[in-house]
């Protein structure tokens, strides 16, 4: 796999495009309904405005004698409510995906991966879907933050290895979403089930290509964004046959992403341990400077090694992760991540966290952190 190019849907034919609209509007309707459904209580949303206050939602019907314990954000993209019983119902806004530059979501899925990218032309991109509901639902948790946002479309899905907590929420993804290009690592996943069901499901879908970028690749995700492949298994590849535990080999394998856009970077690094960083460290050097790290491996002892760090030396660190046997984060690697100057956000504690890049004629400092939903609504699982 080369360079991977060119805007997917204005590459297709405007037969195609009705037909998808018409796939579209169901798999969104679809999808609302079934988050509708598994919420435990609903109140009627009352569309909120960006020019509301606090005050003025908490006195309007239906919203009357409710407790409004966070806030709008600052773009009135959404906002969280409690109810006196402590139920928190969340109200999306007005949805300004793609108008204010290049938003990242660093989603609280529970134990797992799920990063959500809002792109400056309207186009966006999940890396990872998350794990499965833990309490049996079929609906996993990215669907919850996805009906939020208004999501009837996924652009570029990235699945960075083929483990559960990464792979799991993307099934009702692609059950439920007109998903255009699906970008995959090569490796089986011989120590668990339902990676080879999500690959099924991408290349069933219509219109989606599955691609699997080398490293060195650039993948054209929208103007003015430049997305840069560091680590990936483009080959095919079988964990059993290697040595090392199959677990390590599949973290291994598992795309490295650096997103820039407006001055601003983004690491991702899915599940990679030291080993894999140490060659990142001395095959990249200082081009993995970037001011916000995806923390590898949930905060594991294993992953975001000093050597490593010393080169990225994030600003923010963003560590998602839920209740775990694994001991994930480490207080080692938090340590490694605050001796570099990182801010470190964790997910159980945060909820999801957003970080925002403004458009930038500068090529500046448009950057901000935005808190888009308190702790205990897309958290706590
Ligand atoms: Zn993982």
């Amino acid at each position: 796999m080369d360079t991977v190019s060119s805007p997917i849907f204005l590459a297709e034919g405007e037969g195609a495009d009705m037909r998808d609209m018409a796939t579209d509007g169901r798999k969104a309707w679809v999808a609302s309904l079934a988050v509708l459904l598994g919420m435990s209580a609903w109140t009627l949303p009352t569309r909120a405005r960006a020019s509301d206050t606090l005050e003025s939602l908490a006195s309007r019907d239906p919203l009357a004698g409710l407790s409004v314990s966070s806030f709008l954000g600052p773009d009135g993209r959404g906002m969280v409510i409690s109810r006196s019983d402590s139920v928190e119902v969340f109200l999306p806004g007005p949805g300004t995906a793609g108008a204010a530059g290049l938003s990242v979501f660093f989603v609280s899925v529970g134990q797992g991966d799920a990063e959500y990218i809002e792109l400056p032309d309207g186009r966006n991109a999940l890396i990872d879907g998350g794990p499965a509901d833990s309490s049996g639902s079929a609906i996993p948790p990215i669907a919850k933050f996805l009906a939020g946002r208004g999501v009837t479309k996924i652009d570029h899905v990235v699945l960075t290895h083929p483990h559960a907590d990464h792979y799991a929420g993307l099934g009702y993804v692609f059950d439920n979403f007109q998903v255009g290009r699906f970008y995959d690592t090569r490796i089986d996943n011989s120590g668990a089930t339902g990676d080879d069901l999500v690959r099924q499901k991408a290349a069933a879908e219509p219109g989606c290509a599955s691609v699997h970028p080398a490293p060195g690749d650039s993948l054209d995700w929208a103007p003015g964004v430049a997305v840069r492949v560091l680590n990936s298994c483009p080959e095919p590849s079988r964990s059993s046959d290697v040595e090392m535990g199959a677990s390590e080999v599949i973290n291994n394998c598992s795309i490295v992403l650096k997103v820039v856009y407006g001055g601003s970077s983004v690491l991702f690094t899915g599940d990679v341990q030291d080993d894999v960083e140490a060659r990142l460290a001395s095959e990249y050097g200082d081009e993995l400077r970037a001011d916000v790290l995806k923390v590898g491996h949930h905060g594991s002892k294993h992953s975001s090694s000093a050597a490593f760090l010393d080169k990225v030396r994030p600003d923010l660190a963003y560590i998602e992760v839920g209740r775990n046997s694994y001991g994930h984060p480490a207080e080692t690697a938090v340590a490694r991540l605050q001796a570099v100057g990182a801010s470190v956000r964790r997910t159980d504690r945060d909820g999801t966290q957003e970080y925002a890049v403004a458009p930038s004629t500068q090529g500046g400092d448009g950057a901000t952190e935005v808190p888009v939903a308190a702790a205990g609504f897309f958290a706590g699982r």
